[in-house]
Protein backbone atom coordinates (compact mmCIF):
# COMPACT_ATOMS: atom_id res chain seq x y z
CA UNK A 1 0.00 0.00 0.00
CA UNK A 2 1.68 3.37 -0.67
CA UNK A 3 1.64 5.47 2.27
CA UNK A 4 0.67 9.09 1.62
CA UNK A 5 1.25 12.17 3.66
CA UNK A 6 -1.04 13.99 5.70
CA UNK A 7 -1.63 16.60 3.97
CA UNK A 8 -2.56 14.64 0.84
CA UNK A 9 -5.44 12.33 2.85
CA UNK A 10 -6.69 15.60 4.77
CA UNK A 11 -7.60 16.57 1.16
CA UNK A 12 -8.99 13.38 0.29
CA UNK A 13 -10.89 13.86 3.37
CA UNK A 14 -12.51 17.16 2.07
CA UNK A 15 -12.72 15.85 -1.27
CA UNK A 16 -13.42 12.43 -1.60
CA UNK A 17 -15.01 12.31 -5.36
CA UNK A 18 -11.29 13.45 -5.94
CA UNK A 19 -9.20 10.51 -5.00
CA UNK A 20 -10.39 7.95 -7.17
CA UNK A 21 -9.90 4.77 -6.45
CA UNK A 22 -7.61 5.40 -3.73
CA UNK A 23 -10.38 6.72 -1.82
CA UNK A 24 -12.79 3.66 -2.23
CA UNK A 25 -9.74 1.72 -0.79
CA UNK A 26 -8.55 3.46 1.94
CA UNK A 27 -10.41 6.75 2.07
CA UNK A 28 -12.67 5.40 5.00
CA UNK A 29 -9.31 5.19 7.38
CA UNK A 30 -7.14 7.55 5.79
CA UNK A 31 -10.32 10.48 6.71
CA UNK A 32 -11.33 9.18 9.61
CA UNK A 33 -7.34 9.92 10.53
CA UNK A 34 -6.76 12.91 8.82
CA UNK A 35 -10.18 14.52 10.79
CA UNK A 36 -8.83 12.77 14.01
CA UNK A 37 -5.09 13.38 14.27
CA UNK A 38 -4.96 16.99 12.83
CA UNK A 39 -2.17 15.77 10.80
CA UNK A 40 0.50 15.06 13.51
CA UNK A 41 1.42 12.02 11.36
CA UNK A 42 5.31 13.28 10.60
CA UNK A 43 5.95 14.55 14.53
CA UNK A 44 4.95 10.94 15.20
CA UNK A 45 6.71 9.08 12.48
CA UNK A 46 9.87 11.24 13.39
CA UNK A 47 9.91 9.31 17.15
CA UNK A 48 12.18 6.26 17.21
CA UNK A 49 9.47 3.49 17.21
CA UNK A 50 12.05 0.63 18.02
CA UNK A 51 13.02 2.27 21.92
CA UNK A 52 10.20 4.95 22.68
CA UNK A 53 7.20 3.91 21.20
CA UNK A 54 4.65 7.30 20.60
CA UNK A 55 2.42 7.45 23.27
CA UNK A 56 -1.43 6.64 21.57
CA UNK A 57 -3.20 9.51 21.05
CA UNK A 58 -6.91 9.67 22.29
CA UNK A 59 -9.25 9.74 18.79
CA UNK A 60 -12.11 12.18 19.07
CA UNK A 61 -14.56 9.62 19.56
CA UNK A 62 -13.21 7.62 21.96
CA UNK A 63 -15.53 5.83 24.43
CA UNK A 64 -18.51 6.54 22.14
CA UNK A 65 -20.44 3.39 21.30
CA UNK A 66 -21.93 4.10 17.64
CA UNK A 67 -24.85 1.22 16.90
CA UNK A 68 -25.44 1.19 12.81
CA UNK A 69 -28.60 -1.01 11.45
CA UNK A 70 -27.87 -1.14 8.05
CA UNK A 71 -31.42 -1.40 6.62
CA UNK A 72 -33.35 -5.01 5.53
CA UNK A 73 -31.22 -7.34 4.53
CA UNK A 74 -30.24 -9.16 1.25
CA UNK A 75 -31.47 -12.68 1.92
CA UNK A 76 -35.60 -10.99 3.49
CA UNK A 77 -37.07 -11.91 -0.10
CA UNK A 78 -36.10 -15.30 0.22
CA UNK A 79 -38.22 -16.20 3.57
CA UNK A 80 -41.34 -14.25 3.63
CA UNK A 81 -43.23 -15.93 6.12
CA UNK A 82 -40.34 -15.24 8.80
CA UNK A 83 -40.35 -11.06 7.32
CA UNK A 84 -44.03 -10.85 7.34
CA UNK A 85 -44.28 -12.31 10.87
CA UNK A 86 -46.17 -9.39 12.60
CA UNK A 87 -44.32 -7.70 15.72
CA UNK A 88 -45.45 -5.44 18.41
CA UNK A 89 -44.13 -2.15 17.68
CA UNK A 90 -45.97 -0.47 21.11
CA UNK A 91 -48.40 2.14 18.10
CA UNK A 92 -49.40 -1.09 15.76
CA UNK A 93 -48.17 -4.24 14.88
CA UNK A 94 -45.80 -4.04 11.81
CA UNK A 95 -44.31 -7.19 9.80
CA UNK A 96 -40.86 -8.12 11.27
CA UNK A 97 -38.65 -6.40 8.52
CA UNK A 98 -39.11 -5.96 4.71
CA UNK A 99 -37.16 -6.38 1.55
CA UNK A 100 -36.76 -2.98 0.70
CA UNK A 101 -36.38 -1.19 -2.32
CA UNK A 102 -33.56 -1.35 -5.43
CA UNK A 103 -32.73 1.43 -8.39
CA UNK A 104 -34.26 0.23 -11.74
CA UNK A 105 -31.74 -1.44 -12.57
CA UNK A 106 -31.58 -3.94 -9.61
CA UNK A 107 -29.42 -2.44 -7.17
CA UNK A 108 -31.06 -3.94 -4.20
CA UNK A 109 -31.46 -0.82 -0.64
CA UNK A 110 -30.39 -3.95 1.08
CA UNK A 111 -26.98 -3.90 -0.62
CA UNK A 112 -26.87 -0.48 -0.78
CA UNK A 113 -27.40 0.00 3.40
CA UNK A 114 -24.78 -2.79 3.80
CA UNK A 115 -21.92 -1.23 1.67
CA UNK A 116 -22.29 2.48 3.19
CA UNK A 117 -22.94 1.25 6.80
CA UNK A 118 -19.31 -0.87 6.37
CA UNK A 119 -17.65 2.23 5.11
CA UNK A 120 -19.45 4.43 8.06
CA UNK A 121 -18.01 1.92 10.47
CA UNK A 122 -14.83 2.25 9.55
CA UNK A 123 -14.39 5.81 9.55
CA UNK A 124 -15.71 6.19 12.54
CA UNK A 125 -13.60 3.36 14.13
CA UNK A 126 -10.67 5.36 12.57
CA UNK A 127 -11.89 8.20 14.51
CA UNK A 128 -12.06 5.95 18.13
CA UNK A 129 -15.57 4.76 18.29
CA UNK A 130 -16.63 1.45 19.45
CA UNK A 131 -18.60 0.43 16.40
CA UNK A 132 -21.77 -2.16 16.37
CA UNK A 133 -23.90 -3.21 13.44
CA UNK A 134 -27.07 -5.04 13.47
CA UNK A 135 -26.46 -7.81 11.08
CA UNK A 136 -23.25 -9.09 9.78
CA UNK A 137 -23.61 -10.51 6.47
CA UNK A 138 -25.92 -9.03 3.32
CA UNK A 139 -27.11 -12.37 2.33
CA UNK A 140 -29.14 -13.45 5.49
CA UNK A 141 -32.50 -12.53 6.69
CA UNK A 142 -33.68 -9.88 9.22
CA UNK A 143 -33.19 -9.17 12.58
CA UNK A 144 -37.03 -7.58 13.01
CA UNK A 145 -37.02 -4.29 13.77
CA UNK A 146 -37.78 -5.11 16.89
CA UNK A 147 -34.16 -6.78 17.72
CA UNK A 148 -32.46 -4.24 15.34
CA UNK A 149 -33.53 -1.46 17.84
CA UNK A 150 -33.12 -3.87 20.80
CA UNK A 151 -29.14 -4.17 19.99
CA UNK A 152 -28.51 -0.43 20.29
CA UNK A 153 -30.16 -0.67 23.47
CA UNK A 154 -28.21 -3.03 24.87
CA UNK A 155 -24.91 -1.45 23.79
CA UNK A 156 -25.93 1.46 25.34
CA UNK A 157 -25.20 3.11 22.06
CA UNK A 158 -24.11 6.96 22.56
CA UNK A 159 -26.24 6.98 19.27
CA UNK A 160 -27.75 5.01 16.52
CA UNK A 161 -28.06 5.42 13.16
CA UNK A 162 -30.46 3.56 10.66
CA UNK A 163 -29.53 3.43 6.91
CA UNK A 164 -31.90 3.49 4.05
CA UNK A 165 -32.60 4.13 0.74
CA UNK A 166 -36.29 5.63 -0.61
CA UNK A 167 -38.17 4.14 -3.29
CA UNK A 168 -40.63 6.89 -3.94
CA UNK A 169 -42.30 8.34 -7.07
CA UNK A 170 -39.35 9.18 -9.85
CA UNK A 171 -40.10 12.50 -10.23
CA UNK A 172 -39.18 12.83 -6.09
CA UNK A 173 -35.31 13.40 -4.98
CA UNK A 174 -33.41 14.31 -2.47
CA UNK A 175 -32.67 12.86 1.22
CA UNK A 176 -34.50 13.39 4.68
CA UNK A 177 -34.14 12.11 8.21
CA UNK A 178 -36.59 10.54 10.53
CA UNK A 179 -36.60 11.26 14.28
CA UNK A 180 -39.32 9.50 17.06
CA UNK A 181 -41.80 11.02 18.45
CA UNK A 182 -43.28 10.79 22.12
CA UNK A 183 -45.53 7.96 21.84
CA UNK A 184 -46.16 7.19 26.04
CA UNK A 185 -42.89 4.49 25.46
CA UNK A 186 -39.70 3.68 26.25
CA UNK A 187 -38.57 6.42 23.30
CA UNK A 188 -39.46 8.98 25.24
CA UNK A 189 -36.71 10.09 27.05
CA UNK A 190 -34.57 9.99 24.10
CA UNK A 191 -36.67 12.10 21.63
CA UNK A 192 -35.15 15.23 21.88
CA UNK A 193 -31.34 13.80 22.35
CA UNK A 194 -32.82 12.25 18.61
CA UNK A 195 -34.06 15.92 17.05
CA UNK A 196 -30.27 17.06 18.14
CA UNK A 197 -28.75 13.66 16.13
CA UNK A 198 -30.74 14.45 13.30
CA UNK A 199 -30.45 17.88 12.80
CA UNK A 200 -26.55 17.35 12.98
CA UNK A 201 -26.60 14.45 10.36
CA UNK A 202 -28.63 16.21 8.16
CA UNK A 203 -26.35 19.34 8.26
CA UNK A 204 -23.84 16.96 7.40
CA UNK A 205 -25.28 15.22 5.12
CA UNK A 206 -26.49 18.04 3.34
CA UNK A 207 -22.91 19.61 3.14
CA UNK A 208 -20.98 16.59 2.52
CA UNK A 209 -23.19 15.46 -0.17
CA UNK A 210 -24.56 18.15 -1.82
CA UNK A 211 -28.18 16.11 -1.98
CA UNK A 212 -31.10 18.63 -1.56
CA UNK A 213 -33.42 18.41 1.10
CA UNK A 214 -36.50 16.17 0.03
CA UNK A 215 -39.08 17.29 -2.42
CA UNK A 216 -41.94 15.08 -0.62
CA UNK A 217 -41.26 14.67 2.95
CA UNK A 218 -40.89 16.14 5.70
CA UNK A 219 -39.69 19.90 6.44
CA UNK A 220 -36.02 21.18 4.93
CA UNK A 221 -35.07 16.89 5.04
CA UNK A 222 -36.75 16.34 8.34
CA UNK A 223 -39.49 13.60 9.54
CA UNK A 224 -41.03 13.22 12.68
CA UNK A 225 -42.53 9.66 12.97
CA UNK A 226 -44.19 6.98 15.52
CA UNK A 227 -44.77 4.13 13.41
CA UNK A 228 -41.36 2.87 13.21
CA UNK A 229 -40.42 -0.13 15.73
CA UNK A 230 -36.82 0.58 14.99
CA UNK A 231 -37.59 4.50 16.96
CA UNK A 232 -40.26 3.89 18.75
CA UNK A 233 -38.18 1.07 20.72
CA UNK A 234 -35.60 2.51 21.13
CA UNK A 235 -33.84 3.32 24.78
CA UNK A 236 -31.06 5.45 23.24
CA UNK A 237 -30.95 8.38 20.54
CA UNK A 238 -31.65 7.00 17.36
CA UNK A 239 -32.50 8.15 13.53
CA UNK A 240 -33.30 6.38 10.29
CA UNK A 241 -32.01 8.27 7.02
CA UNK A 242 -33.55 7.54 3.76
CA UNK A 243 -30.33 8.75 1.79
CA UNK A 244 -32.47 9.53 -1.71
CA UNK A 245 -34.60 8.32 -4.02
CA UNK A 246 -33.51 5.02 -5.50
CA UNK A 247 -35.99 4.79 -8.22
CA UNK A 248 -34.86 8.43 -9.48
CA UNK A 249 -32.48 8.52 -12.11
CA UNK A 250 -29.99 10.79 -11.23
CA UNK A 251 -30.08 9.67 -7.27
CA UNK A 252 -29.99 6.13 -8.52
CA UNK A 253 -26.89 6.73 -10.28
CA UNK A 254 -25.13 7.87 -7.36
CA UNK A 255 -26.09 5.34 -5.33
CA UNK A 256 -24.19 3.02 -7.60
CA UNK A 257 -21.01 4.99 -7.91
CA UNK A 258 -18.84 3.90 -4.40
CA UNK A 259 -16.96 7.01 -4.43
CA UNK A 260 -20.33 8.49 -3.99
CA UNK A 261 -21.47 6.06 -1.35
CA UNK A 262 -17.76 6.97 0.32
CA UNK A 263 -18.90 10.45 0.46
CA UNK A 264 -21.95 9.74 2.14
CA UNK A 265 -20.49 7.75 4.51
CA UNK A 266 -17.66 10.13 5.46
CA UNK A 267 -21.02 12.79 5.84
CA UNK A 268 -22.85 10.42 8.25
CA UNK A 269 -19.53 10.34 10.20
CA UNK A 270 -18.95 13.53 10.02
CA UNK A 271 -22.80 14.45 11.38
CA UNK A 272 -22.44 12.10 14.22
CA UNK A 273 -19.06 12.97 15.29
CA UNK A 274 -20.78 16.27 15.75
CA UNK A 275 -23.55 14.87 17.72
CA UNK A 276 -21.20 13.21 19.71
CA UNK A 277 -18.83 15.80 20.91
CA UNK A 278 -21.44 18.68 21.67
ZN1 LIG B 1 -35.56 0.97 3.82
Amino acid sequence: MRVFPASVLAACGLIVSACGGAATATGGSAAGQAVANGGPAAAKAAAPAATTPPMKEAEPLTGKVVVIDPGHNGGNYRDPQAINRKVNVLTQWKPCDTTGTSTNSGYSEAAFSWDVSNRLAKILKARGATVKLTRNSNDGVGPCITQRAAIGNKAKADAAISIHGDGAAPANHGFHVIMPKKINGPVDPVVAKSSRLGIDVRDAFHKGTGLPYSTYIGRDALNYRNDLGGLNLSTVPKIFIECGNMRNAAEAAKFQDPRFRQRMALALANGLQHYLQS
